[in-house]
């Protein structure tokens, strides 16, 4: 029987999830960055809590995350059944997989005391019908949720179907003890305006969005940058649609660039050729439109190239985390044509969850990057330098003088910032001196106190 090592951060959150539950909350969050390793965490919850005695479900809402947790529980040797369309349910096994679709309509099957625990995959999902006629139905199962992106696509929070959140590292932190790769992040600047995109079921409208990219300048440039940052290496492009992501794989094959588009109407054997092609290096470039959705585990790549606007932080974040999967002496680069980074905000950017969600003000928001104007190296607005190329960006306090509202806002955020980077007391009594307090000491305690106080200390990226 194979026992995974469970990393450090990963064992603290288990015992953090279980101490919420001795707290009495009935359902708790948990956050883990893509890439973090959630499917290993909870099959672990799984065995352990199935060990004890209980039923388990984990509940998901795409055949492909179905396949996912199945392979990781037979790693773990863990016995199980599965809940989907088209097959007889076996109800002894004590571990279940359940698609939330067909379970929904299986309920008059299981008693509301059946399952002790549920486990929502993806669990920013779990403010549909669909779930919620679960959730309702299992009222006496403690219910885990797992997401990398606690939020609705509306902005809102999970507060209604939980209670307790725990907090996993930050993309910073991963990528800092290497479990994540580091990244070049470049956006230059876009050939094409997303406010003339119609909008569709909360997103851009992609087919349109398809036809103006293919139109635009767009098509030359993924194909110029990539020759410029990835020459010679593997990359996913994330394109709008089918038709999209063929012309771009055939823009590559004219040009040179081994390249192919894959797609949901492919079969699995055609599809794992693809993927296995790009995974030894054969393939160069691999285009969809429906990869994140296909939840496929992807090989490996150098880079990902962002052809695909969205207005999903979830959605941005999952693609971006495709290339991030660590290798000795990787450097993943990050292209983006299309603005996801400058509208959502850079992978590394620290986001404030909260079971409430985005405050409703502050869901129009800028996030807090900026573009290097000579490289397109997208960073932190705090920084003074290029990390890429040294280009130093002049003070913006100018600018600050005759512009209120959001730019007070992006100064404020760039002060909490610069605040947050001060390591010791006399750092921040310099930083209260360069902002004329008037007792710069007295307020550098204050803050060190209030950090202290907080308890947890996080870097800034
Ligand atoms: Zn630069």
């Amino acid at each position: 029987m194979t026992t995974p090592t469970l990393r450090p951060y990963q064992l603290q959150a288990v015992a953090e999830i279980r101490q919420a539950y001795q707290a009495r909350h009935r359902s708790v969050l948990f956050v883990l960055p893509t890439g973090g390793g959630k499917t290993v965490l909870f099959s672990h919850i799984t065995r352990e809590t199935a060990a004890r005695g209980n039923r388990v479900c984990i509940l998901v809402h795409r055949a492909e995350l179905l396949r996912q947790a199945s392979a990781s529980l037979d790693a773990l040797d863990v016995p199980h059944g599965l809940i989907a369309a088209n097959r007889s349910m076996d109800l002894s096994r004590p571990v279940q997989v359940a698609s939330v679709q067909t379970l929904a309509r299986r309920l008059h099957h299981i008693p509301p005391d059946f399952f002790n625990l549920l486990v929502i995959d993806e669990a920013h999902h779990s403010n549909a019908g669909t779930w919620a006629r679960v959730l309702e139905h299992c009222r006496a199962a403690r219910v885990l949720g797992v997401t990398a992106t606690p939020i609705r696509c509306d902005g809102r929070g999970l507060g209604e179907w939980y209670s307790a959140m725990v907090l996993g590292p930050t993309p910073a932190e991963l990528t800092e003890a290497g479990f994540l790769a580091p990244a070049r992040v470049l956006a230059p600047p876009i050939g094409f305006d997303t406010s003339g995109l119609r909008r569709r079921m909360g997103d851009f409208d992609m087919s349109q969005a398809g036809q103006a990219l293919q139109a635009g300048q767009a098509m030359g440039d993924c194909l110029s940058h990539y020759r410029r940052y990835l020459d010679g290496q593997t990359a996913i492009a994330f394109c709008c649609s089918v038709a999209h992501a063929e012309a771009v794989a055939d823009l590559f094959q004219r040009n040179g660039v081994a390249a192919a588009s894959i797609d949901g109407r492919m079969g699995p054997a055609n599809r794992e050729y693809l993927l296995a092609e790009l995974g030894a290096g054969r393939l160069k470039v691999l285009t969809s439109c429906s990869l994140i959705g296909e939840g496929v585990d992807v090989v490996s790549v150098a880079g990902c190239i962002l052809l695909r606007p969205t207005q999903s932080v979830s959605l941005h974040l999952q693609m971006i985390g495709r290339c991030l999967r660590p290798q000795p002496g990787k450097q993943a680069v990050i292209l983006d044509h299309v603005g996801n980074i400058l509208r959502l905000g850079h992978h590394l950017e620290e986001r404030e969850w909260t079971l409430e969600g985005t405050p409703k003000k502050d869901r129009e928001k800028a996030p807090s990057v900026k573009v290097c104007p000579q490289c397109f190296a997208a960073m932190p607005s705090a920084r003074q330098t290029c990390p890429d190329c040294g280009h130093q960006f002049t003070p913006e306090r100018r600018e600050l003088q005759h512009v209120e509202g959001e730019l007070v806002e992006v100064q404020r955020r760039e002060a909490k910032r610069e605040q947050g980077q001060a390591q010791t007391v006399e750092d921040l009594i310099a930083i209260g001196k360069r902002r004329g307090m008037k007792n710069p000491r007295g307020w550098a305690r204050h803050v060190m106190a209030a950090r202290q106080a907080k308890g947890q200390w996080r870097k800034v990226a």
